[in-house]
């Protein structure tokens, strides 16, 4: 198994994630975070940092999809380990539904 980052990390972008990873598994995107599934640990420790609640074990049912888009933008983006400030909107995009369809982007972050 492995954990990964899941739709309402889309604009919310928090990145209290990356400070508590102890192997450095995070990649970065334009408006979200992937995880790379074949580095992570499955320590868990990531998961109850989100304030978003989108760190989600892939065990869980319905997440397909999310472990496809964690495995091939992890290999597209740049590793990120330093927290930056979350968007000013993130609190406000919480929640929203479609974020996907709506905001997604395969563009990569600043990274490192
Ligand atoms: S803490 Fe949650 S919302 Fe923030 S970047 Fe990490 S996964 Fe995304
Ligand atoms: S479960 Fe552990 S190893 Fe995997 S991304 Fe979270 S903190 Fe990193």
């Amino acid at each position: 198994m492995t954990y990964i980052v899941t739709e309402n990390c889309i604009r919310c972008k928090y990145m209290d994630c990356v400070e508590v990873c102890p192997v450095d598994c995070f990649y970065e995107g334009d408006n979200m975070l992937v995880i790379h599934p074949d580095e992570c640990i499955d320590c868990g420790v990531c998961e109850p940092e989100c304030p978003a609640d989108a760190i989600k074990p892939d065990t869980e049912p319905g997440l397909d999809k999310w472990l496809q888009i964690n495995t091939e933008y992890a290999e597209r983006w740049p590793n990120i380990t330093i927290k930056r400030d979350a968007p000013e909107d993130a609190k406000a995009m919480d929640g929203v539904e479609n974020k996907y369809e709506l905001y997604f982007s395969p563009e990569p972050g600043e990274g490192d």
